[in-house]
């Protein structure tokens, strides 16, 4: 039972993949063992371009290292805080991968983005975005493989834990092999593999969050608004949705500050945090500190990386996301803070 997922493993993974209408599912030890198994399963490595968007969640671009690819970084949209494939340029080699990530619980244009790209193989994060939709369809289930988080503030959590889905059969099983110390067999191990699967005890958590998804969907959707109004009523500009075809699940809304906020955005921060109010910051993928030596290293970083470095700087040094896994009240309450200090009230 151990190797192959115990009894409550086996009935999450099965209920989850029906969540998703897909065939298989994977439930792992976190979100980001997930993201390392979907792409080895494309056969990123060593040294493929993978294209990523530099809008997401750090798990992603580790994923891409130590899966030895080559990050292809795309813009992230200054309206909705998503990749875009605006600015795309394709490089020499046939993408091994396209990952894209539904940041903050808003939708990123995977269709759009994928037809763009043209990448071997679609990954889609949608570990902050569980029960959102895109045309109707669910988040994680519009790609060749949907990668979910299982942590503690996910809306399907299990304490710890992440999912991965797929109609494809072998992409299935180079995941949990990978993840099985890679061994493909009981006994041989096929490739340098870890052990990334999730326990019984995980396994129990997530499916019964996974009976309340649709509630705490709705629960986030309305704080998330509440937070919205008010903000909305001070002039402070929110992240957008992609119109009328999104049906976020906000995990954070994030707030787009004004120019001339620029420079005092981590004092805001300090202040909201001695205020109580939950709020964050996030880098860009690009931005992370190791990326630019590790690329350059590699030969991979050129003008047009320095280029997009600015310009992701630029915007995301400009963000403040507040977590939306609040009550509206609360939420509500949080913004008048926010909104009370950008207009010197406070
Ligand atoms: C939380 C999260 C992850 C990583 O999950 P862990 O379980 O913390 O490893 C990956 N992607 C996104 C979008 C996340 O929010």
């Amino acid at each position: 039972m151990y190797w192959g997922g115990g009894p409550k493993v086996q009935r999450f993974e099965q209920a989850f993949a029906d969540l998703l209408g897909k065939k298989h599912c994977f439930f792992h030890s976190s979100g980001s063992s997930a993201l390392i198994t979907a792409l080895f399963a494309t056969e990123c490595g060593p040294r493929r371009p993978v294209v990523i968007g530099s809008s997401g969640f750090v798990a992603a671009i580790n994923a891409v290292y130590h899966n030895r690819a080559r990050p292809v970084f795309l813009a992230t949209d200054p309206q909705t805080l998503q990749a875009t494939d605006v600015g795309y340029e394709q490089v020499e080699d046939q993408p091994a991968a396209l990952v894209l990530t539904h940041f903050l619980g808003n939708l990123v244009d995977v269709p759009r983005i994928a037809s763009a790209v043209a990448a071997d193989r679609v990954i889609e994060d949608a570990g902050q975005a569980h029960g959102a939709r895109l045309d109707g369809v669910l988040a994680g289930s519009m790609s060749d493989i949907g990668s979910f988080a299982g942590s503690h503030k996910k809306l399907v959590t299990a304490g710890q834990g992440g999912s991965n889905v797929t109609d494809d059969a072998v992409l299935h099983a180079r995941m949990r092999m990978v993840g099985h110390h890679g061994k493909a067999s009981r006994s041989v191990g096929e490739v340098p593999g870890y052990n990334f699967r999730g326990g019984e005890m995980e396994a129990v958590l997530a499916f019964h969050a996974m009976q309340r998804l649709d509630e705490r969907v709705a629960a986030r959707q309305s704080t998330a608004s509440a937070v919205e109004t008010v903000l909305g009523e001070a002039g402070v500009t929110v992240a957008r949705t992609l119109g009328p075809r999104a049906q976020p699940a906000w995990f954070d809304v994030a707030l787009i500050l004004p120019e001339e906020w620029r420079s005092h955005r981590d004092w805001l921060v300090r202040a909201l945090k001695a205020e109580n109010v939950p709020v964050a910051t996030y880098p860009s993928l690009i931005e992370m500190p190791w990326v630019k030596p590790w690329m350059r290293a590699e030969g991979w970083w050129s003008d047009r990386e320095e280029d997009l470095l600015t310009a992701e700087r630029d915007l995301w040094g400009r963000v403040v996301v507040l977590g939306a896994q609040l009550t509206p009240q609360d939420g509500a309450r949080c913004a008048t803070v926010i909104t009370d200090l950008l207009t010197g009230q406070r």
